[in-house]
């Protein structure tokens, strides 16, 4: 079988590693430079590793991938070796990330900041409107969520010209590859360990990534924190995924007792994990929207409740952004400049200058709407174009977006494993940083940097996902 083969071919290194290397320090090799042969060899070790690990996804071209586990999978797209990522920038964005999750707790308390920043937005855009009229709902009846669980992801991006390291977004549900993005920083140790020789990277210098074991534990720490032994964790994810409940189902299945309670199928539920629930999609009729509801309203631990939900959105990120606003929430001034030195330019609708120059030079901006998941920005002469669409019509549509300068990160070269073959690409990457955070009352119990997500994508793609098909999974080398 193949795989023996390769087995074979590791003792032989194996050997080989006995004699120490030298490693050059601080490079890495440029991937458009190595040697045909040595690619096709790294690229075929890549895929068994992916192959026996379980660096997998769901095959969509295959039939009945996601019908039954284990069936129809493919290697998850991945760059075959890390990209160069500069130390102190790796180490600013981890400093940052127990203060990004201390300001998503501080502003999710305080609930007329959320309504008001919103409330414009509100009018225009239903999905929006939806989730503040369950959080207002929430503020009626002075629900209070005393365990407060937080799983994020502070996505960046390396502005070439200035050289800052810019916010791209805070992501606070469904942070998405806690679990294969630990695989992939396996990947590349593992490949640059094998072939130190040829490729001279020292595979330390690649950070170890344990977002998921962290996920797990602050999971668990929540369970813990909620008391009950026979209560579970609940996944809540999407309709073609197993195991687990879907919104509709919650709703069908879901009931509150007296004392707030939440029990689904019979089974008390002590957390709540959304995977699902972030995208108008996820709500097919008023039934997933009664589910939600229904979560919110129960004394389980919500990730996220739906304060943290919308202190996440795209215009809270904007009202955050202006002068003075982030004092409103934190006292250290430190503190604050270390958040406000990664903010980039950010802008509402109704700031005219800016929607002006975005008119004239739309090449400088992305737009946003109040979305996630992927593929719903707007860029280059389209943003132009929108914006004009919606000042002729003036009827307020303008408040469901916001306006964002667009960060443009340096070019590099990159080796993009996509089914099973080896794409040389000119690309650029985004460099997400996860945060776990738990309070119980006034005690904090977890906060801090929880792992990271590197995607690199070929530079020409304006958006594109790892599961849209552009951007795929990678690690990070630290020069
Ligand atoms: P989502 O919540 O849908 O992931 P993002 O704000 O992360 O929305 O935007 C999606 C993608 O668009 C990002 O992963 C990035 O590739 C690109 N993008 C977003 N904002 C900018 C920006 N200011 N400059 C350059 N690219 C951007
Ligand atoms: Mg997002
Ligand atoms: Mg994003």
């Amino acid at each position: 079988s193949p795989f023996s083969a390769v087995s074979s071919l590791k003792c032989a290194k194996v050997h080989k590693m006995q004699t120490q290397v030298e490693y050059s320090v601080r490079t890495i090799v440029d991937p458009h430079d190595i040697d045909p042969k040595l690619l096709q060899k790294l690229a075929y070790d890549a895929l068994v590793w992916c192959s026996l690990r379980g660096l997998l996804v769901g095959d969509k071209s295959s039939e009945r991938s996601g019908t039954l586990p284990g069936v129809g999978m493919v290697h998850a797209p991945v760059a075959l070796l890390p990209m160069s990522f500069p130390e102190s920038h790796w180490k600013q964005a981890c400093e940052v990330a127990p203060i990004f999750n201390e300001l998503v707790d501080r502003v999710s308390q305080d609930g007329e900041f959320l309504q008001q920043s919103l409330s414009r937005t509100k009018k225009v855009d239903p999905f929006t409107s939806r989730l503040l009229e369950i959080h207002s709902k929430m503020l009626e009846i002075n629900k209070i969520e005393e365990i407060r669980l937080g799983l994020h992801r502070s996505d960046y991006m390396l502005d070439e010209q200035t050289k800052l390291l810019l916010q791209i977004e805070l992501n606070t549900i469904s942070s998405s590859f806690p679990g294969l993005s630990c695989l992939v920083s396996e990947l590349h140790r593992s490949l640059l360990q094998q072939y130190r020789e040829d490729v001279a990277s020292d595979p330390n210098r690649i950070p170890i990534n344990n977002a998921v074991n962290q996920f797990a534990e602050a999971l668990a720490k929540t369970w813990n924190e909620y008391g009950d032994p026979r209560a579970v964790i609940m996944f809540v994810v999407q309709a073609e995924e197993r195991n687990i409940k879907t919104l509709a189902e919650i709703d069908a299945l879901g009931e509150l007792q007296e004392d707030g309670t939440l029990i689904v199928d019979g089974q008390a539920v002590a957390v709540i994990y959304f995977r699902a629930g972030y995208a108008p999609n996820d709500y097919h009729s008023e039934s997933e929207w009664e589910a939600r509801l229904l979560m919110e309203q129960s004394r389980a631990v919500k990730c996220p409740s739906i304060s943290y939900h919308l202190a996440g959105t795209k215009k809270i990120q904007q009202e955050l952004a202006k002068p003075n606003v982030l004092e409103r929430f934190l006292e250290n001034k430190d503190d604050i400049a270390k958040l406000r030195k990664c903010f980039a330019g950010l802008w509402s609708l109704d700031e005219s200058d800016t929607v002006k120059d975005a008119i004239e030079r739309p090449g400088l901006y992305v737009m946003k709407p109040q979305r996630e998941g992927g593929g719903n920005n707007i860029y280059g002469e389209d943003v132009r174009e929108a914006l004009l669409k919606l000042q002729k019509e003036g009827t307020g549509s303008d408040a469901a977006y916001i306006l964002m300068q667009r960060i443009f990160p340096k070019i590099s070269h990159s080796i993009l494993m996509r089914e099973g073959i080896p794409h040389k690409e000119q690309t650029i990457s985004e460099l997400g940083i996860y945060g776990t955070y738990l309070r119980n009352k006034t005690q904090v119990l977890i906060n801090q940097q929880a792992g990271y997500l590197m995607r690199t994508k070929v530079s020409s793609s304006n958006e594109g996902g790892v599961a849209a098909g552009f951007a795929v999974l990678d690690s990070i080398y630290l020069v």
